[in-house]
């Protein structure tokens, strides 16, 4: 397996601000480049960090419509906050040429893979799975996801594109600009839509017309752990990219399913995200040429968002890290945060449940596998593990 890695960070990402008192703060990605950068990934021969291009309004227009586009334009050249949904997403001054950079970002991701200057890309920055065509919604004013699909589509002429979203959030907004279109495949695995915004993403979902089959939703209850987290991943994914043979796969990695985090309910360790990068990059060898391009996405808790993004990192270019994290990023984190700085890159416990719940929250999951299978497999031939 090649492992080369084009690494997409840029600092403009820190304007992407919504307040000091909104839950999205981007110097976590900031924390996690530097995390990168004090265990030796970014020095590695196999790891490149290329300049990129902002997103033209073109670009924009894959996803989005120009009413939607102008409006955003317009908003970011006033004072002040404004108000683009019910909840917390805001317009704020500069928000349509910080948006245009993480799109731009996700843009050359795809192309660094297509153009095989890498063999994985990756952009902190992105993965703004909410936005919809024509809104704003759960802190993503444009997606860059999906903009990133209809890219491999569009210039590159691919037939068959994977994205997987492992966001503990239902990626909804990338779902809906693919419902009918068998091109891309979307695969999301969340917390259910029952107990969590944006309360959609059931199993029965899966896609309508020519797309019938190539939408796929794996809904978890609260408090799914990481054995049974991954005993779901394995039931479901490996055998949707077997059969569908994605041509490139665009993983949304989201780690607000990690325990640490508190806008969620999913208890996830550090072990969970070693698993899915190894997993993901087998797969991605395996079956579609190593294509990876891994996007960002939410995580909330500075505690676990840095260390979940490089361990996924780390895996998807096979390097081998360090457990212990260096004291000047603990120092930097300190200084950031104002919080006392993790010692160590993996987690050293994990949330315990009793028994009787463990084994309630373990059926719950089985049943969630079970529909999945039910509803997706026999479109695509395949036997149900
Ligand atoms: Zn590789
Ligand atoms: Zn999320």
């Amino acid at each position: 397996m090649t492992n080369t890695l084009a690494l997409f960070y840029d600092e403009r990402f820190m304007k992407y601000d919504f307040g000091s008192y909104h839950p999205l703060h981007q110097d976590r990605i900031l924390l996690h480049y530097e995390l990168c950068k004090s265990l030796g990934l970014l020095s590695r021969k196999d790891v490149s960090e290329p300049s990129f291009e902002l997103a033209t309004e073109e670009h924009l227009r894959y996803a989005h419509t120009q009413d939607y586009i102008d409006q955003i334009r317009t908003l970011s050249q006033q004072e002040g906050y404004s108000p683009l949904d019910r909840g917390d997403t805001r317009a704020f001054p500069g928000a349509y040429d910080v948006s245009r950079v993480m799109v731009g970002a996700s843009l050359a991701a795809v192309d660094a893979v297509m153009q095989r200057h890498s063999d994985h890309s990756w952009n902190p920055g992105g993965g703004m799975h909410h936005a919809h065509a024509d809104r704003a919604s759960g802190f993503c004013i444009f997606n860059d996801a999906a903009i990133a699909c209809h890219h491999l589509k569009r210039r590159y002429k691919l037939k068959r594109i994977l994205y997987l979203d492992i966001d503990v959030h239902h990626g909804d907004g990338v779902e809906e600009q693919f419902y009918s279109d068998p091109e891309v495949f979307t695969l999301s695995i969340h917390q259910t839509g029952r107990t969590l915004f944006p309360q959609t993403g059931y199993s029965h979902e899966i896609g309508d017309g020519e797309g019938r089959g190539y939408t796929a939703n794996l809904p978890l209850p609260p408090y799914t752990q990481d054995d049974q987290y991954l005993a779901a991943f394995e039931a479901i994914v490996p055998p949707l990219i077997k059969s569908y043979k994605p041509e490139a796969i665009i993983m949304q990695s989201g780690v607000d399913t990690h325990f640490q985090d508190e806008i969620a309910h999913l208890i996830l360790t550090t072990h969970a995200f070693t698993q899915i990068g190894r997993r993901m990059h087998e797969l991605a060898h395996e079956y579609s040429s190593g294509r990876v391009i891994a996007l960002g996405g939410g995580g909330y808790s500075y505690y676990s968002v840095p260390r979940c993004w490089t361990i996924i990192l780390a895996e998807i270019i096979g390097a081998e890290i360090q457990d212990e994290i260096p004291s000047g990023w603990q120092q930097l984190f300190k200084k950031i945060t104002g919080l006392e700085a993790p010692t160590t890159l993996y987690d050293k416990e994990a949330p315990t449940l009793s028994p009787t719940d463990k084994a309630r929250i373990g059926r719950l999951v089985s049943e969630s596998v079970s529909r999945v299978q039910d509803n997706v497999f026999p479109i695509h031939g395949i036997d149900k593990i």
